[in-house]
């Protein structure tokens, strides 16, 4: 078969063998992978890899994120969104504002509210806790996708509870799932440069890890092509693949370009097309214990994100609506899109499109036109 022989020409036949075998790659294997000249090969393994575990079908969700501020203590060197109290475009939200975004994404059929923000300097614990719970008096059948490892620590010291107490607390008062943003890179030295003060990877993995252990689930994310290695990325990997393996708690790994103007880490190189696929392609084929790698179309663009759909990935994320902490950094990707413009990418890309919910479960399609089929251009 003409796929045997391109892996056998690429050198990769026994790391196929291995993954055909149901057998772990390790760092080497890995670091191989992500240096083999043949983009397409890498594509191809990982594409029959995606196969096994989600057939033909690929992911949406209907989201909308909110930042409910973007006031910060920290000052993470890649960050172009945190602002201090003195920032003329600082902001933040009341409960009342985030109810009429709440009401307006049920009209527009979202299931999912996305909600981060920056490390606040004196908001009270109640206001997150009313949050919560005021967003769920919106709809109980909204789920909401919440809080950053690094503001679940900072919560923690505001309400001067363990991260456990912090975590009950707030899954009381309706928080669903973490999201998976701020593990950047684990490397303890890139992480100094890139976001100095932020928590260890100790302890972004520990909240996922208690999270886990409460009966909880989140996604993981790493932030690539800026100053780390590809052993770093490896090693970021291998760390997530280990706190799988330990509590199965993450639904997706979520790999974020990284975007690089309006901060402090200029990078002569961003993640080029080849970079974003290749490294969604490695992802799926070292973390064997995943069940779903995304494309983040809003760092990589939806043609890219389309387009590694037959690299690996079977998500591309949600209709978001209004993304900040990407685009004040620079994406060039619109703030949203509609459900219709992610199920065409989907199916032209040849796949079956799968409106999914927090947890990647399906759900039943709302808004969609029907799965009609794409003229091909
Ligand atoms: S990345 Fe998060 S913690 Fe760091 S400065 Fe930005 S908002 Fe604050």
């Amino acid at each position: 078969m003409r796929e045997n022989w391109m892996i056998e020409k690429s050198g990769l036949a026994d790391l196929n063998e291995k993954i055909r075998n149901g057998q772990r790659l390790n760092d080497e294997d890995a670091l191989r992978l992500y240096t083999c000249p043949d983009l397409n090969v890498l594509g191809t393994m990982a594409n029959a890899v995606n196969a096994q575990k989600n057939g033909n079908r690929a992911s949406y969700i209907v989201n909308r994120y909110i930042n409910y501020s973007n006031y910060c203590i920290l000052s993470c060197q890649f960050c172009s969104f945190s602002r201090k109290k003195r920032d003329q475009d600082g902001f933040e939200l009341s409960l009342e504002e985030m109810q009429t975004k709440a009401r307006e994404a049920l009209a527009l059929g979202i299931t999912e509210l996305h909600i981060v923000g920056g490390l606040h300097p004196s908001l009270p614990f109640s206001y997150y806790t009313d949050m919560l719970r005021g967003l769920k008096d919106v709809s109980s059948s909204l789920q909401l996708k919440c809080f950053t490892a690094v503001e679940i620590l900072h919560l923690a010291w505001l309400s001067k509870q363990s991260v456990d107490d912090t975590l009950r607390a707030l899954r009381d008062c309706g928080l669903d799932s973490l999201t998976g943003g701020g593990a950047e890179i684990f490397q303890p030295e890139v992480r100094k440069q890139i976001a100095t003060g932020k928590e260890s990877a100790a302890e972004y993995l520990d909240v996922h890890r208690r999270w886990h252990k409460l009966g909880g689930k989140s996604t993981c994310t790493m932030l690539y092509g800026h100053v780390e290695s590809l052993e770093d990325r490896i090693s970021h990997m291998r760390q997530l693949r280990e706190l799988q393996d330990e509590t199965g708690g993450f639904c997706g790994f979520v790999p974020l370009p990284y975007q690089p103007e309006n901060n402090e880490i200029p990078v002569d190189r961003p993640p080029t097309g080849n970079d974003m696929l290749r490294t969604i392609a490695v992802a799926r084929l070292f973390l064997d214990n995943f069940d779903h790698v995304t494309a983040y179309w809003v760092g990589m663009g939806l043609k890219m994100a389309q387009v590694a759909l037959s690299y690996g990935a079977d998500d591309l994320h949600g209709t978001i609506v209004e993304e900040h902490i990407f685009h004040m950094a620079g994406a060039g990707s619109p703030q949203g899109q509609t459900e219709d413009a992610m199920r065409k990418a989907i199916v032209e890309a040849g796949r079956e499109p799968i409106q999914r919910n927090t947890f990647y479960q399906p759900v039943p399609t709302k808004n969609a036109v029907e799965n009609r089929p794409v003229k091909k251009p």
